[in-house]
């Protein structure tokens, strides 16, 4: 099978078989979306779920979050990793809200990846699911599920993971492809002992294809 029909075949199969692809972090707004992505950064979006009501509710604006201190933010994310780092991100990100974008989140990933705590990731995943930027943004479980399907060959960074997946995949997909990978990750394909049995590409993995064996 040529990569591209590898490409052609899993994206079907995802198409068809999870129409409904999207973020397990609850928002409402811009906000509350990028302060939870930062907030998931190497940390699970269930832990994340579990401190942010609280959170948006002390700090339901950039204006307030902005004049409050890293001290006060971290009352209420210290169970999340590396809340010192995550509290002064967030009220830094206030700050800058506030000061050059009027308290609004910008909208351009050029302008989210400025912002304090934000990396490339993080602005891939706010442009498109809080503004329908086509972006493809690469966490760890896209990273690892791309290379074992065969989607990439062996890259090393997120970037050029990135880099293949976009040149490949339809732009309309490009927002879904990312949850379809980061879900598949979560809970099929996961990291120590993949599902292969119950796993729906498993006709069109590459891992699967050289490791298992089918007992009849
Ligand atoms: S067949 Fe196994 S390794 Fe391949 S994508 Fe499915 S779960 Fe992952």
């Amino acid at each position: 099978m040529t990569k591209k029909e590898r490409y052609k075949k899993v994206f079907e199969w995802f198409e068809e078989n999870r129409p409904i692809a999207e973020t397990e972090l609850r928002y409402r707004d811009p906000f509350q979306l990028l302060i939870a992505v930062i907030l998931a950064a190497q940390c699970t979006d269930k832990r994340v779920n579990i401190i942010t009501p609280a959170l948006y509710e002390a700090f339901p604006t950039p204006e307030v979050l902005a004049v409050s201190t890293p001290e006060a933010v971290y009352e209420y994310i210290k169970s999340v990793s590396y809340p010192n780092n995550k509290s002064k991100h967030l009220v830094n990100m206030a700050k800058m809200l506030v000061e050059n974008y009027g308290g609004k989140v910008p909208e351009t990933i050029e302008e989210l990846i400025k912002i304090p705590g934000v990396g490339r990731k993080t602005a891939n995943v706010v442009a498109s699911v809080a503004f329908n930027v086509p972006a493809l943004a690469v966490d760890t479980h896209v990273f690892r599920v791309s290379n074992r399907i065969g989607l990439t060959d062996n890259a090393k960074t997120p970037l050029e993971t990135e880099k293949e997946l976009t040149h490949y995949i339809p732009k309309r997909l490009w927002s879904k492809a990312h949850h379809w990978l980061i879900l598949h990750g979560r809970y099929t394909c996961i990291a120590r002992k993949p599902k292969c049995e119950e796993c729906g590409i498993s006709a069109y993995c590459l891992y699967f294809g050289k490791n298992v064996v089918i007992v009849t």
